[in-house]
């Protein structure tokens, strides 16, 4: 029994299934990737089932996106697929995806400045972190259609819902403001939580429940007091993505100081272990005096999820719910969750805790 979630809005829309990444090139392997638009509609069929209401996302300017993400991102994302396709490399060379394959670190550069890179091929890496993040034919629509999802729930909830769900593909937490990495491009709770503090809210938390941390959002606000960040996750100081950050020392700097609040966990911690995390979580958006929360829901802590070795059962899920629901109005936007027989009961069981708690 995973608890109720009749009339939820559930905002979506059907672009999203546009992203098809057909993998992820892995340690120098392409292998077949776990981020794949069935997640979605195993969701939807859950949602559905579970008397949800769906509805379509509302189209929305880049001006909400922009808030969070530089201009130049927005651009690459938005052209770039057209810019490789048009270079000849999947026709020509059989590059089916776009791959980054060199990155200007602060190795590279030794201390100069960056400068754009005149080739396709060469301008991927100034933007995508990783090698696991790639792009085809309909990415850019299920991306902006999925930033649409985040911003019209957070719309419903700046107008009085009390709980809105968007079911975002691909999912955001990994995306900073100009670089994206982890399956993620543009930061759909990131957009979410802007979207609040611009209709109104004068404080915003961000509560970060999936299994690997949201380098992302952390950097998007680690400056700012009016966004807190919060995150349970397993620990990449015991070599888990995204390896470099997440840690319990990162407290956030300047005007954001003790707005940021990593809680990594040890790889096999269960529901106890992260369930107390999650308190913690909950306590700092109270400290913080959030009148508002963006959940990055995902369930890919479960015990069944390919992705991540915490051990997490569908009653802990639905128990971290009940904490969080009990904050404030929520927009819960969907990040990671990938084992696709338990997928849909978990994100349900999570949705019933956070509407009970109302
Ligand atoms: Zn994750």
């Amino acid at each position: 029994m995973t608890g109720s979630v009749a009339g939820l809005p559930v905002i979506w829309h059907a672009d999203c299934l546009r992203h098809e990444p057909a993998g992820e090139v892995w340690l120098g392997v392409w292998e077949e990737g776990t981020e794949v638009p069935e997640r979605a509609t195993v969701l939807l069929d859950a949602l559905r089932s579970a008397g949800a209401a769906v509805t379509d996302a509302e189209p929305h300017g880049l001006d909400a996106i922009l808030a969070v993400h530089d201009g130049e991102l927005i651009e690459h994302l938005a052209t770039i697929w057209r810019r490789w396709e048009a270079g000849g490399y999947p026709a020509d060379y059989g590059r089916t995806r776009v791959v980054p394959y060199v990155f200007p670190t602060a190795g590279l550069l030794g201390g100069l400045p960056l400068r754009p890179a005149a080739a396709v091929h060469g301008e991927v890496g100034a933007f995508c972190y990783d090698t696991m993040t790639l792009i085809g034919p309909g990415s850019w629509e299920a991306i902006k259609a999925a930033a649409d999802a985040a911003l019209t729930a957070a719309g419903l909830v700046a107008a009085g819902q009390r709980v809105a769900y968007a079911l975002c593909r691909p999912p955001g937490h990994h995306a900073s403001r100009a670089s994206y990495g982890g399956s993620c491009y543009l930061n759909n709770a990131a957009i979410a939580a802007a979207a609040l503090r611009s209709c109104g809210a004068d404080r915003v938390a961000v509560i970060d429940i999936d299994a690997h941390h949201g380098n992302g959002t952390q950097a998007i606000f680690y400056d700012r007091a009016d966004v807190c960040y919060a995150s349970v996750h397993v620990d990449p100081g015991a070599g888990w993505f995204p390896h470099y950050v997440g840690h319990a020392d990162e407290r956030g700097s300047g005007e954001g100081e003790g707005a940021n609040l990593n809680v990594p966990l040890a790889p096999g911690t269960g529901d106890d272990g992260w369930l107390e995390g999650v308190s913690a979580l909950s306590a700092l958006a109270r400290r913080r005096g959030a009148d508002a929360i963006v959940v990055s829901l995902a369930v890919d802590a479960a015990a069944a999820d390919p992705e991540s070795p915490l051990q997490v059962s569908a009653d802990g899920y639905r128990r971290a719910g009940e904490l969080i629901g009990a904050l404030g109005p929520v927009v819960a936007v969907q990040e990671g969750g990938y084992d696709l027989p338990s997928l849909g009961g978990l994100v349900v069981a999570t949705l019933a805790g956070i509407l009970a708690a109302g």
